[in-house]
């Protein structure tokens, strides 16, 4: 046993789990923590007894929810006691078997086999997949125990699977992965665009906050799917799915032949307008019209709307980022937004709604895509600047980036990666196209699967299982969507012998002879300061944070920078701040950048055997993906539709001779999974729809990806529908 594991399990008070929370920080009779589920990132007040979490409430005060939560936050406390936590290390036997072991064996384990593989194969062999879900501080001393401890130069999260569209589009347009907005930009807006986005189920908060709009706002939904949310807009256009981008750019050539476009902005601030205006040209009525399927006047009058808002937004999701062409779809919003000057206003913005609690903490600091920070690995000045920061030999960072998800996967196929560890997250369940993913990993030399439980998909198909404390059970920071900071302290015991993620991967650096590296990171609040230094002089410059206390306060949004106007944390600075009121963004000459592409069919078309196209997505607002966590709830379970139900047009209905209620199999070329059939005009006639959460649902989906963000484009491939019959399974 490593002696920092020894000293920390020796000061273990009884059943409370590694990571003492520091004395200066005992929760008293309420707590604040941020949400550990969604990006909104909403306040919870956890009320403690004997100073552990007996219950909690929507924060009243914080500035995100204003006394309000979704299902999934009034629950949070409930996964924590769930009977199959993981409460010790399990390793799987000469039998097959995963059995319990102690934390010493678990570490000579893990570095031996890891070891051992990267012996035989070369250290860039190993390769870890994260996740947006755990403290900025856990994934930065994950990313830089595995990068610049361990050998490794492939690791990404899954948030390759949410964001990565998004990331791209922005860096490319704006100069750096900058979300523009804030929450309450909602509420100015007098027209809102949502694409691809069901809010009132996916980010039921952030919804709200648009029902709090005094302006009587228009209200756009772009979705093939009327939603919820297209329910609740006062217009609703269901383009052909993945026609979107054919539709932005027809909207684009509309408002320059209204004259509608922000002369001044667009001279004073941008780049690359003319060559844009000249490929829009191309996007006739007639061509938009083929190509969606929509007539040229609900085109018109979306137009129109955006021409004659004085604050209009634009907001993406999943929709958009999970798409054969998600950069350039999210660009086009972008290009909107410029063109017509709605950008640094209130109520404007080309705005990503992230997915997970910490994707933007993972965007910035997980040292997967980028160098910790949001610096570039092949820039030289940039190693050397981190280096010199954390004490390390600029030799020991990669000079580039790591391969992404769906590369590290095909990896393991190839034999270039041959072990993995994979922390937070379950892509034996959500990656796309996983049918041969259990064969994939059983190829793996190693698999450690480092998790809450030893139930998910994943961890079930380990070689080592190392149990994890969850949220609530230990501390650190998240940065939700609207790049706004926020706590979590441990406020309830882990159970067992399972640690904070953060104290696991210390006992690993030790274990693995690469302690030395990490003396200065010794514990998360200690971590927040190295990262306030490595943000130094970035856009996402968090210098001028006054550490944990001031995040807790929720009125931190980065850039929060040393020495800025009204930087100090005083209070005197505005809850809620956007970027680019002064015009100038984060590319060398400041100008934002219009971007452009032909759009392109999709990889796989409906057609004879195979004449629908399958959708997916959220199946209810009490539901989180993998549903690791709220199936241990039964108040969740039972806010959400029992089974699997797939959505059909009535005229896809008839057509099978189907009825409402009855049991189909839903086939595509890759796999079938048996649903019940919801017979509704909420799908388009042509289209169905399944909800991600099944764990068969993603054997189906076709394994396309954004050729520059590496997403997975999870939303269309082709299926058919038929009755079920007795021999299905
Ligand atoms: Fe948590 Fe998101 Fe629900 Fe808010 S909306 S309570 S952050 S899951």
């Amino acid at each position: 046993m490593s002696r920092h594991l020894a000293d920390l399990l020796a000061r273990e008070p009884a059943g409370f789990g590694i990571g003492q929370v520091p004395a200066a920080r005992v929760p008293s009779a309420t707590t604040r923590l941020v949400c550990g589920f969604c990006s909104t990132g909403c306040g919870l007040d956890v009320h403690l007894k004997d100073g552990r979490a007996v219950g909690l409430t929507p924060s009243a005060s914080h500035v995100v929810n204003r006394g309000s939560a979704c299902p999934k936050g009034w629950e949070a406390l409930t996964p924590l006691a769930a009977p199959d936590r993981a409460t010790t290390p399990l390793l799987r036997n000469a039998r097959g078997k995963l059995v319990p072991v102690g934390w010493s064996e678990a570490l000579e384990v893990f570095t031996t086999r890891f070891k051992a593989s990267q012996a035989a194969h070369g250290a860039e062999s190993a390769a870890f997949l994260s996740t947006g879900q755990i403290p900025t501080e856990e994934m930065a001393l994950l990313g830089a125990l595995a990068k610049f401890g361990m050998g490794m130069r492939h690791g990404d999260g899954n948030t390759r699977q949410c964001m990565a569209s998004a990331v791209v589009a922005y860096k490319e347009a704006f100069g750096f992965d900058a979300p523009p907005y804030t929450y309450g930009d909602f509420e100015q807006s007098d027209v809102i665009v949502l694409v691809g986005s069901n809010l009132c189920v996916a980010h039921p908060i952030m919804w709200e906050r648009i029902t709090r709009n005094p302006n009587d706002p228009e209200i756009v939904v772009i979705d093939p799917r009327r939603t919820e949310t297209a329910e609740a807009a006062t217009l609703h256009l269901a383009p052909r799915p993945k026609s979107d981008l054919s539709l932005l750019y027809g909207v684009a050539r509309n408002l320059i032949e209204r004259g509608a476009v922000d002369r001044d902005f667009v001279h004073d601030h941008t780049s690359g307008f003319r060559e844009f205006a000249e490929f829009v040209g191309a996007f006739t009525p007639e061509r938009v019209s083929a190509d969606t399927g929509l007539a040229a006047g609900q085109v018109d009058r979306l137009a129109a709307l955006i021409a004659d808002g004085t604050a209009v937004s634009f907001w993406w999701t999943m929709g958009v980022n999970q798409s054969h062409q998600g950069v350039r779809t999210a660009q086009a919003l972008i290009d909107l937004a410029l063109m017509t000057g709605n950008i640094g206003r209130p109520g404007t913005g080309a705005n990503s709604i992230t997915g997970q609690c910490n994707a933007m903490g993972s965007r910035l600091f997980s040292n997967t895509t980028s160098l910790l920070g949001g610096h570039d690995f092949a820039d030289e000045g940039h190693r050397g600047k981190v280096a010199g920061i954390l004490g390390i030999d600029a030799t020991l960072i990669p000079d580039g980036p790591s391969l992404a998800y769906d590369r590290i996967i095909e990896g393991i196929s190839t034999g270039q990666i041959r072990s993995l560890w994979v922390v937070a997250t379950n892509g034996a369940h959500s990656w796309i196209n996983h049918s041969d993913m259990k064969e994939l990993l059983g190829r793996l030399d190693f698999l450690v699967v480092q998790d809450m439980y030893g139930t998910t998909e994943t961890a079930q198909l380990a070689d080592l299982v190392l149990p994890a404390a969850g949220w609530g059970e230990k501390d650190g920071t998240f940065i939700n969507s609207e790049r706004r900071l926020g706590l979590v302290q441990r406020v309830s015991p882990a159970p067992g012998q399972a640690l904070a993620d953060f104290f696991i991967f210390k006992a690993v650096a030790d274990a693995w002879g690469c302690g030395h590296l990490f003396e200065r990171w010794s514990d998360p609040e200690a971590v927040f300061e190295i990262l306030q230094e490595l943000s130094a002089g970035q856009p996402c410059d968090i210098t001028g944070v006054g550490g944990y206390e001031h995040v807790a306060t929720g009125a931190v949004q980065w850039p929060y920078a040393t020495g800025a106007a009204g930087a100090e944390p005083t209070g005197r600075v505005p809850a809620e701040r956007r970027l680019f009121a002064d015009g100038r963004f984060f590319t060398p000459d400041q100008r934002a950048r219009f971007l452009f592409e032909a759009p392109v069919a999709p990889g796989e078309r409906p057609g004879g055997a195979y004449p629908l196209a399958l959708l997916t997505g959220r199946g209810s607002a009490s539901q989180w993906h993998t549903e690791t966590r709220t199936s241990k709830s039964a108040t969740l379970r039972a806010l959400a539709p029992e089974g699997l139900w797939v959505d059909i047009h009535p005229a896809d209905a008839a057509a099978r001779h189907l009825a409402a209620g009855d049991e189909v199999v839903v086939q595509t070329r890759r796999g079938a999974v048996r649903a019940r059939a919801q017979v509704t005009t909420g799908v388009g006639e042509g289209n169905v729809y399944l909800p991600m959460h099944h764990p068969q649902v993603n054997a189906l989906t076709f394994p396309a990806f954004d050729p520059l963000s590496r997403q997975p484009s999870y939303k269309h491939c082709a299926a058919q529908v038929r009755a079920a019959e007795a021999s299905d399974p």
